[in-house]
């Protein structure tokens, strides 16, 4: 069991909810890992058990083949996964939230039926595609991939790059400018399927993290999409996007808190067993030290990480992308993600040389750690949209 002393602000249920996730993920996503990692294998049938066991969709109505819970929820089932195998979690995150999440808010009633079930079942694989060779941080300005309207269908042309789950998707909402002349305001949603013509994978990236949650670059050349799986309206992108992106850093927040709070109990553990001068480790103070900052660090970023998410529970469609809900989620995963380099950096300090070796579990989420100051906006990005907030207010 955990060491957290934050569990306590959950209602019953939601305890209820992460303690049954906590005993799935430990007794099914936990052996896992070492080959995930080692080898950077993904494991095929992790989507239908996940499935099977009602972890995807638990936003989505039981209509579709979801569970019918609210996004805290699901954030909760995110930290379990976090604690026991975070790597596994980075293949359902992607697909369950910015996926999955983004069509039941943003598609349509014939998208959410053709779409849904088959992404609650874990049969089909899920993906988000915005970022681009050479548009990252500015994803909406620098943006070269294009849609053109072709009777009954769009003719996508461009590439995207680091996208979490690309190299397996089935499904993949792709963002493309439909208007350029319009700037980040003639920017629309896809649903591309991965047996359309045009579409396919440039490459799977080797990564030092995350191993095993395959990312990679994707080419639309040519890709025929039928307008019918156009999200949001043409020229509509922006709002999805930019509410899509708030609900992403509150909700991958939450994993990561998992993550932190797996390196606080591990290194308790060792630290309790380890012995040098003829003492367990945990003896000496300076020890002692990093335990108790790790435990500050950890539950003041919880805290923040539970306000963003439980706030982002009322957002209606569309919201997000500016003011408090867009100042708060990039406060949540800005602290977070500091946090949780700090945290893993002392828990691989305490473990000492056993803590460099690959194969330790500290070392395992010390090397995933680096992607929560960069992906979805870096750690810069997310400094200016607080400060652009703060400021908006004062004028
Ligand atoms: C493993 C992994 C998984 C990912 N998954 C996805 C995914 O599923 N879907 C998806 O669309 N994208 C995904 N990404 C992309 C991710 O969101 C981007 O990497 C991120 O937004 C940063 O873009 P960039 O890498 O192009 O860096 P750049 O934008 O080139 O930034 C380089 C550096 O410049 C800084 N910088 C840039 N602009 C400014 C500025 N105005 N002021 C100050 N500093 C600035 C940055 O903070 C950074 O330090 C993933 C990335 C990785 C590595």
């Amino acid at each position: 069991m955990t060491t957290s002393l934050s569990q306590f602000e959950l209602s019953p249920e939601q305890r209820e909810i992460y303690e049954q996730a906590f005993r799935f993920a430990r007794a099914e996503l936990a052996p896992l890992l070492p080959r995930m990692d080692d080898e950077d294998w993904y494991p095929e049938t992790l989507m239908p058990m996940l499935g099977a066991a009602g972890y995807l969709g638990i936003t989505a109505p039981p209509e579709y083949g979801g569970s019918g819970m609210d996004l805290f929820s699901a954030g909760m089932v995110g930290e379990a996964f976090g604690y026991w195998n975070a790597n596994a979690g980075f293949i359902w995150g992607p697909h369950e939230n910015l996926c999955l999440n983004n069509i039941l808010r943003n598609g349509t009633d014939e998208q959410k039926r053709r779409y849904l079930p088959k992404l609650c079942s874990g049969e089909w694989v899920g993906a988000l595609a915005l970022t681009e060779p050479g548009a990252g941080s500015d994803a909406l300005g620098s943006m070269r991939t294009a849609a053109r309207r072709d009777g009954d269908h769009y003719v996508l042309n461009g590439r995207k790059m680091f996208i979490s789950n690309g190299p397996v998707a089935d499904v993949v909402l792709v963002y493309a400018k439909t208007e350029p002349t319009l700037g980040a305001k003639g920017i629309s949603a896809f649903i591309v399927e991965k047996g359309f013509p045009g579409f396919s994978v440039a490459q799977k990236l080797n990564k030092m993290g995350w191993r095993g949650a395959p990312t990679g670059e994707l080419v639309f050349d040519e890709c025929r999409v039928p307008a019918r799986n156009l999200v949001g309206g043409e020229n509509r992108g922006v709002a999805v996007v930019m509410s899509g992106l708030d609900i992403e850093r509150a909700f991958l927040a939450l994993s990561c808190i998992g993550s932190a709070q797996r390196c606080l109990d591990l290194s308790l553990e060792y630290a309790s067993t380890r012995q040098q001068f003829g003492k367990p480790i945990e003896s000496f103070q300076l020890v002692q030290a990093m335990l108790a900052d790790m435990f500050v660090e950890l539950e003041a970023a919880r805290a923040l990480a539970y306000r963003a998410l439980m706030a982002c529970n009322d957002l209606e469609r569309g919201g997000g992308g500016r003011g408090d809900i867009h100042k708060l989620c990039a406060a949540s995963i800005l602290k977070v993600a500091e946090m949780l380099l700090s945290v893993t950096d002392k828990a691989v300090q305490i473990h000492g040389g056993s803590g460099f070796i690959w194969e330790t579990e500290v070392n395992r989420h010390y090397r995933n750690a680096k992607l929560a100051t960069i992906g979805g906006g870096t750690s810069e990005v997310r400094r200016l949209i607080i400060a652009e907030e703060l400021l908006r207010a004062t004028h």
